[in-house]
């Protein structure tokens, strides 16, 4: 047991006397509940009332100092997971000179973070709402490094996948179960509480249908990066850049197969078919079968991957570039609602391909009706209820996360139609360009293009001439781009709509829709490889 909290490291008679005399200090960023992150010193937390506290002294403060609205509803979201009102955090107050009559507290040296998980038994989850959020909180602020404890206050035990969470530090984390251990009151010396929500993409489902977060702010560069750690630690490398050619042609599936529920029921079918199409090994892991660390090291080499819809897709952010994700889908589901692998295979710069196959014959499916709702059972259902569901052809938009139909859907094992399955794959796999060796597509944005002008001229009552012209933007000189392009809009002063044109070089003469004695507005931006769109510079007025 690795619990202690070594009060030897801090001299407590000080920290007493800190305590005592500061109380708590609290700083915040975020300007909602919603994108809170809190940096205390001295948070305390007491075991028996399960709450966290607050002491007040005539050096405490509280920043925010939101007053009664720290109820409404809530002072930060302590999961990833965005306001979900049974993941949020607060602290009650107390005088700091109540101590004097509480049990002694002790002391946890190190920097905490403090959060909830929000489902460490679902893979897909555990990588989500967790592993991505806690590691870029840590490099968020510098002090929560490699020595940082971890606390996790949802109250769950370990779960199924907490060697994963102890990768990202070298201190044991601790569950809220194991704080009552150290007595009656604990003091965080220095902690953070809360997650950010920056590496997020998806939305579960509880206020509107399921799907893509609206303003995703991360890009497959944070994900590999965040991968790639997690490789190192444990201790797979990867075949990088310079693979033999041997190596190169050793390309090969993953089938990654579900072993409980959810079944490809024609599993060895499907690999015979892959192989003998492809010209590929096919290896299958299960999270049943090989451990995490073992399933990784087989992802991350692989070429193509194949699964049914379900949390162990979370693992195609180990995939190399250009590698494909294969997403099947039971009977009557509709892929197009349940994207979750979709969106992270499609973040840019993930650079990978997906494609979504589903069961569209009634009788390649196995339901289970029998069996409990949670494994999408619906013998609890009424008879008119069951007959509407049996009956179903496709499962209705719907919230999370207990809609019957859609557990009933989900949870039947497939016979994958081979043929159907072979025909979505040939297109992709034959057009995959070798990303795996490639570069990287460049993310280098243009700056503002330098020095615009413009010059006018009237040629007739009716004709006249727009000369616009500007610099290179000034990083341009240190790249390498294989296409250079301006963008000019033009609108005439007074109307609301404009004209785009996209042009090659420094300057353009345009006469089309020129009118005399008129004035244009004028906007110039860069763009490198068609997508790379760069500023604009200041606003040009011509007269013409
Ligand atoms: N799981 C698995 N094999 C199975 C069934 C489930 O590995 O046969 C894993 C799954 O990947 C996930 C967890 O168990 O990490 C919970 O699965 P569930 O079906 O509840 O969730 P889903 O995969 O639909 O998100």
């Amino acid at each position: 047991q690795s619990q202690e909290l070594s009060q030897a490291r801090i001299d407590y008679h000080a920290a007493l006397l800190a305590l005592q005399e500061h109380g708590t200090r609290m700083v915040c960023t975020g300007k909602m509940h919603t994108d809170r992150i809190c940096r205390f010193d001295y948070l305390c937390y007491c075991t028996e009332a399960e709450e966290f506290v607050f002491f007040h002294s005539n050096s405490s403060f509280m920043l925010p100092n939101l007053g009664p609205r720290r109820f409404q509803p809530a002072l930060l979201d302590l999961s990833s997971v965005e306001d979900h009102n049974t993941q949020y955090f607060n602290f009650l107050e107390l005088p700091a000179a109540a101590l004097k009559f509480m049990p002694k507290p002790v002391f946890v040296p190190d920097v905490t973070l403090i959060l909830n998980r929000f489902n460490p038994d679902n893979l897909m989850h555990v990588f989500h709402d967790d592993l991505l959020p806690i590691f870029y909180t840590m490099r968020q602020y510098s002090d929560l490094d490699d020595e940082a404890r971890l606390v996790f206050m949802e109250g769950w035990g370990e779960g199924a996948h907490f060697d994963l969470y102890r990768l990202l530090s070298s201190k044991q984390p601790l569950l809220k179960e194991q704080l009552r251990n150290f007595g009656k009151l604990m003091c965080f010396t220095k902690s953070y509480v809360g997650l950010s929500k920056m590496t997020t993409w998806y939305q579960y489902g509880f206020v509107q249908p399921q799907g893509p977060k609206a303003n995703i702010l991360v890009s497959g560069n944070e994900i590999r990066q965040f991968a790639s750690s997690l490789m190192e630690k444990l201790n797979i490398t990867t075949r990088g850049g310079e693979e033999s050619a041997a190596e190169e042609k050793d390309e090969y599936f993953v089938v990654f197969s579900r072993s409980i529920n959810r079944l490809i029921l024609n599993e060895a079918e499907l690999i015979l078919a892959l192989v003998q199409e492809f010209q590929m090994r096919v290896v299958t892991v299960s999270l049943e079968e090989q451990n995490f660390p073992r399933i990784v090291k087989v992802i991350s080499g692989a070429s193509i991957l194949v699964s049914m819809h379900g949390a162990q897709l979370v693992s195609s952010l180990f995939l190399p570039r250009g590698a494909v994700v294969v997403e099947l889908f039971p009977y009557a589901v509709n892929p197009e609602q349940y994207t979750p692998y979709k969106t992270l295979a499609s973040l840019p710069g993930m650079d990978l391909q997906y494609v979504a196959w589903r069961n569209m014959v009634e009788e390649n499916s196995v339901a289970y009706p029998e069996r409990p709702w949670e494994q999408g059972g619906i013998a609890h259902l009424d008879k008119e209820e069951q007959d509407h569901i049996l009956t179903s052809k496709e499962v209705p938009r719907h919230l999370c996360c207990r809609n019957p139909e859609w557990l009933y859907r989900i949870y039947q094992d497939t016979i994958v139609d081979i043929p159907s399955l072979l025909e979505a794959l040939r297109a992709i796999v034959k057009t995959r360009p070798n990303l795996k060796k490639a570069k990287p597509a460049s993310t280098v944005h243009p700056g503002r293009v330098r020095e615009p002008q413009c010059q006018t001229s009237v040629q007739a009552t009716n004709e006249a001439k727009l000369t616009v012209s500007w610099q290179i933007p000034w990083n341009l000189k240190y790249l390498k781009v294989r296409e250079v392009k301006y963008e000019v809009w033009i609108q005439e002063q007074g109307e609301n709509t404009y004209m785009p044109y996209i042009l090659p070089h420094q300057n353009y003469t345009f006469s089309e829709n020129i009118k005399p004695f008129t004035t244009y507005l004028v906007w110039v931006r860069c763009i490198f490889n068609k997508n790379l769109l760069g500023p604009f510079a200041d606003v040009l007025m011509c007269r013409t």
